[in-house]
């Protein structure tokens, strides 16, 4: 089961759209390439049980 979230790029700000496998668990954390500005943000994705509502929280890669 998949979904999309939107989270803002920890470099430029901007926001961008990512694809979340909600089958791989609550809290989840990957690299993805910013949309806008093509750096690596790391995304901390948590997922709420029951609504399945999805916050994404970003960290610079270094
Ligand atoms: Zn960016």
């Amino acid at each position: 089961m998949q979904t999309t979230a939107e989270y803002y790029c920890a470099f430029c700000g901007e926001p961008s759209t990512t694809f979340v496998d909600l089958s791989a668990g609550n809290t989840q954390s990957y690299i993805e390439d910013c949309q806008v500005c093509c750096r690596p943000n790391i995304l901390y994705v948590s997922v709420d049980e029951d609504t399945l509502t999805v916050t994404i929280q970003t960290d610079y890669q270094e």
